[in-house]
């Protein structure tokens, strides 16, 4: 053993996880790990249970059931108006992680640089390593979570193989401008790098602020690559069926991975998605995403407005950062693990900022924030909205 070195020796467990694990061990009211405490539509569900009493029980094929990458494409068409063909550039895969990994290490070689706006989701470094890539950290502006347009033109270099964007990003909320998808491909024009663009939160926006997706920008297209995810906006995180589209040469490459890694997954949820979203239940429940978490948004700042939590309302996405500098001047992950602890199963589990800064040649930040998430029943976001009152002032 002693020879034997740890790919990635940082690594622990992630926060997700960990978090989770925390609420359960000490009672406290779950509002960490991004998932719903709801169940998708029952129309779904039923027809998912149907697809397999229809005998949809056997590997689905490789890139994916088609009729459900026939609706994909449709989709993508209609809310950017970019033609991408169901039987070459789209692939289902389990959960967008699946395929955010894959196109990694199909992407990246051993030198490479890939470029990452922090703070980020968890996955992008431990993926880039693996694959021999270096991590260039470009921070996000500090007061809105926007692109920082400068930053990331002096990171860009010859050896930039992959710029990875969240749209809209987790944990910040934050979304994307037109101009800022415009100002990205006019600094992109002589750069051979390409854009893994993850939007697996991508129709949930807010206060009518446009869906955007990197697809809307022409420019953009051949150099890029979009995951999405069913799990975010079917309220069904558990059932781990994403997808990811690109040009048919990056597909071809990228489901040389796939094809080792995952193959096929969950044949009968993706025909009972695929019939679901096909339905009038399916359009209806995409067509009112949007508004429902908004409402569940609005009536957590709603209850937090006036108090000594700050924040800046969530532009997308199911997560609201909130800012506890006011009166407490602990670090995120102590406050955290204080606060999910809290006597007699009174507490509530979030989510610490930190952890969404790479380590890699990143100024050391030590954020005074959380992470909640708003996808829950009214009565939870309640409770939770009284907990958040309730955590100690220590000012
Ligand atoms: N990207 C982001 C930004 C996420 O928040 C998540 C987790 N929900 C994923 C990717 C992974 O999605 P999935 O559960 O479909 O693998
Ligand atoms: N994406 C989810 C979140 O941000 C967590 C998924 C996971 O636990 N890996 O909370």
């Amino acid at each position: 053993m002693a020879l034997w070195k740890s790919k990635l020796p940082n690594v622990g467990t992630t926060i997700f996880t960990e978090m989770s694990a925390k609420a359960h061990e000490f009672g406290a009211l779950n509002m960490s790990q991004g998932f719903p405490d709801f169940n998708p539509p029952r129309a779904l569900r039923e027809m998912v249970y149907q697809a397999m009493m229809d005998g949809h029980n056997q590997y689905a094929p490789m890139p994916g059931n088609l009729k459900l990458r026939e609706w994909i494409a449709t989709d993508v068409k209609r809310r950017t108006q970019h033609e991408c063909s169901p039987i070459s550039e789209i692939t289902i895969g389990a959960g967008a992680s699946s395929l955010i990994f894959a196109a990694i290490q199909t992407l990246v070689h051993s030198g490479d640089e890939v470029i990452v706006l922090a703070p980020c989701y968890d996955l992008y470094e431990p993926a880039v390593r693996l694959a021999g890539g270096g991590l260039r950290v470009v921070p996000l502006k500090q007061d809105d979570f926007h692109l920082d347009l400068d930053a990331l033109g002096k990171a860009l270099s010859r050896k930039t193989r992959l710029i990875i964007v969240n749209i809209p990003n987790n944990p910040t909320g934050a979304t994307w401008t037109m101009d800022e998808l415009d100002d990205l491909a006019a600094l992109l024009s002589d750069s051979n790098a390409l854009i893994l663009s993850d939007e697996v939160y991508g129709p949930m926006h807010y206060d009518r602020k446009p869906a955007l997706s990197i697809l809307h920008q022409h420019e953009l297209r051949e150099r890029s690559i979009v995951t999405a995810s069913f799990g975010k906006i079917l309220h069904a995180t558990g059932w781990k069926i994403g997808y990811l589209i690109a040009p048919m040469h990056w597909t071809q490459e990228i489901r040389k991975v796939h094809q080792y890694d995952v193959f096929s997954t969950g044949a009968p949820f993706q025909e009972g998605i695929a019939r679901f979203l096909a339905s009038s239940d399916g359009e209806t429940h995409l067509e009112g995403l949007a508004g429902f978490y908004q409402e569940k948004r609005d009536r957590l700042l709603a209850g937090l407005t006036g108090s000594s939590w700050s924040f800046t309302p969530a532009e997308a996405g199911y997560f609201q950062v909130l800012d506890y500098s006011s009166f407490d001047d602990r670090d995120d992950r102590e406050v955290t693990h204080n606060w999910c602890a809290q006597s007699k199963g009174q507490g509530i589990a979030l989510i610490p900022l930190s952890p969404f800064y790479p380590a890699t040649d990143a100024e050391q930040k030590k954020p005074r924030q959380v992470r909640v998430c708003f996808a829950k029943n009214d009565t939870t976001l309640d409770e939770g909205i009284e907990r958040l009152l309730q955590v100690p002032q220590m000012k």
